[in-house]
């Protein structure tokens, strides 16, 4: 089986955005591990952030490159060097950016047709459907990587299905997600903006345009593991052809300096330091404050956050995203001193840019995570078996805050009711008083709050496992990637019936006399 992987190319495509380059890129190292030689498409200033954990991981043997294409944000009004979604400074930045990306197609059409060895297959991250047809126009199997939740999905499908939501009269007016088994109850202003609306003639257009696209691809991947969500994994098989959740991904980076790089060229902080700083607190006592890459907050609920970390009166670190600091926000931190006081007393840190989140999240000294509730900050949550503080604020991120609270109850809700648009700034302020109730809530050491930890650990024990990388007795994630590596015959079925009944799988080849 070895010599037939190791044959095998595959071309990587992801959306210009984090939380799309991280998970794919550490989908490409496991790939890599199983010795397939992986490109990842990408674009020059991308590269350079990416650059130090490709080098890594070809130091470690492992057949990755990366291939920038010149990127054309600035045909499209972008400002120079915008080339990846955490530099949009404006909602209204969207939609040029992506169609700066759709217009990469063509430059990609020619690299495909003079790559060699020639891709046998395509993976491209959900928010790319022309990269579908592109495959499909160049006769390559492709694939889909999902990088939210089955829940979400099927969630996301029965609204879409049965309209409840278009039944009640207000946006604050609350309904059910029908036929599912857990209680999961939204408002409309907590759907992404596209799910909220009357399903217009327009929409269902766009609609209609995305299945047929879902349908070119041969299969759909999901940084996600069977034994966190089985029901809904189960049911999205149903109605998804070939599902496989391959996650989570993130769990690839074991190696200290692998943590370090992921997502940027370099951290905003002395990770000695930092470190240092967190083997000084006891374990599990300290909160990890960190809002994603996308989300803009205003310098007021900055200073709100800042004010009720400090009066939770617990060690905290706090990430402020580089597009977040301003000249008010940095001066009113001098004129409170809450960065002073934070630091003489050695209670906290304030980073500034960005951190190396799974490094911090996997000290023992982390106790609590206040999450924006992306999908790549829930599963590397749930990964370091830390309860949550759940803020969600746009796109799919409410029903992550509904996961964590009603589907694996690791959760705390700090009571944000709505969503707001990428790259918008709050509306409704998040007050310091609710933070620190929220922290103390999760931080709690009576029956409530250590029966939620101790689920949250069982969950990180589950998430390591579904992961585990030895091939006779290999994780349900593990094993997920053989049927993608062995789709169009990549790997005799012979051999892959090998592999299934050596994990115990009863197996049944069907051939001719
Ligand atoms: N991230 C990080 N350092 C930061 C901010 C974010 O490493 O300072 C990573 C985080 O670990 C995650 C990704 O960026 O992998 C963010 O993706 P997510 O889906 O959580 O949220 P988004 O950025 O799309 O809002």
């Amino acid at each position: 089986m070895d010599s037939q992987i190791e044959r095998l190319h595959f071309l990587l495509i992801p959306l210009l955005a984090q939380s799309h380059i991280i998970p794919l890129t550490d989908f490409a190292k496991l790939l890599a591990r199983r010795g397939v030689f992986v490109s990842i498409i990408t674009t020059p200033r991308n590269a350079t952030r990416y650059e130090s954990i490709i080098n890594l991981a070809k130091t470690a043997n492992l057949k990755i490159q990366l291939i920038p294409l010149k990127f054309p944000g600035q045909e499209f009004g972008l400002p120079e060097g915008c080339e990846n979604m955490d530099t949009l400074t404006s909602i209204a930045l969207v939609k040029p950016f992506l169609d700066a990306c759709k217009k990469l197609e063509k430059p990609l059409e020619n690299l495909i047709e003079e790559m060699e060895p020639k891709p046998n297959c395509i993976i491209s991250t959900n928010a790319l459907p022309w990269t579908q047809e592109l495959a499909q126009k160049c006769g390559i199997p492709s694939y889909i990587f999902q990088t939210v939740s089955c829940f979400t999905v099927f969630c996301s499908r029965v609204l879409s299905d049965s309209k409840v939501q278009e039944r009640v009269n207000s946006d604050s007016d609350s309904f059910l997600v029908p036929n599912i088994p857990h209680k999961i109850e939204f408002t409309k202003s907590q759907l992404p903006e596209n799910e909220r609306k009357k399903s217009s003639d327009d929409t269902k257009g766009v609609i209609e345009h995305m299945e047929k696209v879902q349908k070119l691809a041969r299969g759909t991947l999901i940084n996600s593991f069977e034994e966190l969500e089985p029901w809904y994994v189960e049911e999205s098989k149903k109605i998804t052809k070939n599902l496989w959740c391959i996650g989570p991904v993130s769990l690839c980076n074991k190696e200290l300096a692998e943590k370090l790089n992921r997502g940027d060229n370099k951290s905003s902080i002395d990770e000695h330091n930092c470190l240092k700083w967190l083997d000084s607190m006891k374990p599990r006592s300290v909160i990890y404050a960190c809002f994603g890459s996308l989300c803009r907050i205003s310098p007021h609920q900055l200073k709100e956050i800042g004010l009720g970390l400090e009066s939770s009166n617990r060690p905290f670190i706090w990430i402020i995203r580089e597009l977040d600091i301003s000249s008010e926000l940095e001066k009113w931190l001098e004129d409170e001193k809450l960065e002073e006081r934070i630091i003489r007393s050695r209670r906290g840190l304030i980073i500034r840019g960005w951190a190396p989140q799974v490094l911090i999240l996997s000290h023992p000294s982390i106790g609590g995570f206040l999450t924006h509730c992306g999908w790549n900050s829930t599963l590397e949550g749930i990964c370091a078996g830390v309860p949550m503080i759940t803020w969600p604020m746009f796109s799919e991120q409410f029903y992550n805050e509904k996961f964590i609270l009603n589907v694996v109850r690791i959760g705390v809700r700090i009571g944000a009711e709505a969503t707001v648009k990428i790259g918008e700034e709050m509306n409704r302020m998040v007050k310091r008083e609710m933070i620190k109730e929220a922290i103390n809530e999760v931080m709690d050491e009576g029956i409530e709050g250590m029966e939620r930890r101790k689920r949250a650990e069982e969950l990180r024990e589950m998430a390591k496992n579904a992961i585990e990388e030895k091939e006779e007795e290999g994780g349900s994630s593990y094993l997920n990637i053989i049927p993608l590596l062995a789709q169009g015959h990549m790997i005799p079925m012979i051999d892959m019936a090998r592999i299934f009944a050596g994990h115990g799988v009863h197996v049944t080849l069907v051939i001719t006399p």
